[in-house]
């Protein structure tokens, strides 16, 4: 018996307690605030919350970082591994069209066009495959520049809160190659590489001569892809036409080249375009969005934005293709050329001050 009334004692006790603590404190009632011990506790809650992340410098932005920072993760590094499927994909496409060219086209042009035409072709062609493969080797094999690790005076504007590092001007961080690029540009996943300082050049040549080659191929097969097409719709007539196995393949073959090579046409020159614009406004991807930015913020307060790399349209075309006299455009643009963009990526001459490219 006392030993159930012990157990009930308890139970009224633990009870008693709860309501208790459930109750607002009569020091808020007497003070005529509402609340509890709910509130309270939603207090602590929040107040230990906030000091398990929060510091001066954190805000909204830094809080939606940390939650994306998985999504990110998985992003980064898928895009990593697409980059070997993308680069795979460009050479196996490229090599085909090739190879169609070489065994179906360039046979039927040497055998219906007088020889001067037949040359030009041969040349034409040759030179695209050239400029073509040359740029996209450099593009894909040239580091895009990375500010110095080692040296202790940097001439920076920033921090990079990834690398903890110095960051100079024009360069930021690359969450997929997990480092600062000098002169960012972006990272092209058809490169697999980051396209910055040291390989942007190589990047937009590789974009403008496989936009001609493209549209050369499109324009000089396109007679032959309408002979190819039309035999196609006649496979279905009865009685079907009787045609090689040779014939057919090579009617699958041209239709194929011509519908890829349009379409990368028309894709690859919006791009092409696009980074043309870019350039002539001496502005990189990156520069676009923050200078848009800036620009907006500045015409708000009865400001101009002035971009600091812009050096005039021919001098950043100038710059771009590393032309310094008037015989570099053939050695350096209509040709396969490795020289080093100018400068170092880390410093800059400011428009503001002086033309850098007075030549
Ligand atoms: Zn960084
Ligand atoms: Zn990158």
């Amino acid at each position: 018996m006392q030993t159930g009334g012990s157990w009930r004692c308890q139970l009224s006790r633990t009870m008693r307690l709860a309501l208790r603590w459930c109750r607002p404190h009569r020091a808020e009632h007497r003070g005529g605030r509402a609340g509890g011990s709910v509130s309270q506790l939603w207090s602590y809650t929040k107040v230990m919350l906030k000091s398990l992340y929060y510091n001066s410098l954190s805000d909204s932005d830094t809080l939606f970082d940390c939650v994306f920072e998985p999504i990110y993760w998985f992003v980064d590094n898928v895009t990593r591994w697409f980059g070997v499927v993308f680069v795979s994909l460009v050479v196996m496409l490229t090599s085909s069209v090739v190879i169609i060219i070489y065994v179906f086209v360039i046979p039927t042009i040497i055998r219906r066009y007088p020889v001067y035409l037949s040359c030009w072709h041969l040349c034409c062609g040759h030179w695209l495959l050239v400029m073509i493969s040359f740029h996209y080797y450099k593009a894909t094999t040239t580091a895009a520049g990375h500010p110095p690790k080692h040296k202790v005076h940097v001439p920076a504007v920033s921090m990079c809160k990834r690398c903890i590092a110095p960051k100079p001007a024009r360069t930021h961080h690359c969450s997929i190659c997990s480092t600062c690029v000098l002169k960012m540009d972006h990272h092209c996943p058809w490169l697999n590489n980051c396209v910055g300082h040291f390989n942007h050049r190589y990047f937009f040549s590789f974009c403008l001569y496989m936009t001609l080659g493209c549209i050369y191929s499109s324009i000089s097969s396109g007679s032959l892809f309408l002979e190819a097409y039309n035999a196609v719709e006649s496979y279905y007539q009865t009685p079907p036409p009787e045609f090689t196995l040779m014939e057919t393949t090579s009617h699958k073959c041209i239709i194929f080249l011509w519908v890829l090579t349009s379409s990368v046409a028309v894709a690859l020159g919006g791009l092409t375009l696009w980074h043309a614009i870019l350039i002539s406004r001496g502005e990189t991807s990156v520069e676009r969005h923050i200078n848009k930015k800036e620009a907006k913020r500045l015409r708000e307060s009865g400001r101009v934005f002035r971009n600091p790399y812009h050096y005039g349209r021919v001098n950043n075309w100038k710059l771009m293709f590393g032309v310094e006299k008037r015989s570099h455009w053939l050695s350096r643009v209509l040709l396969p050329s490795a020289h080093p963009p100018k400068g170092d990526g880390i410093v800059w001459d400011l428009v503001f001050k002086r033309d850098p490219m007075a030549i």
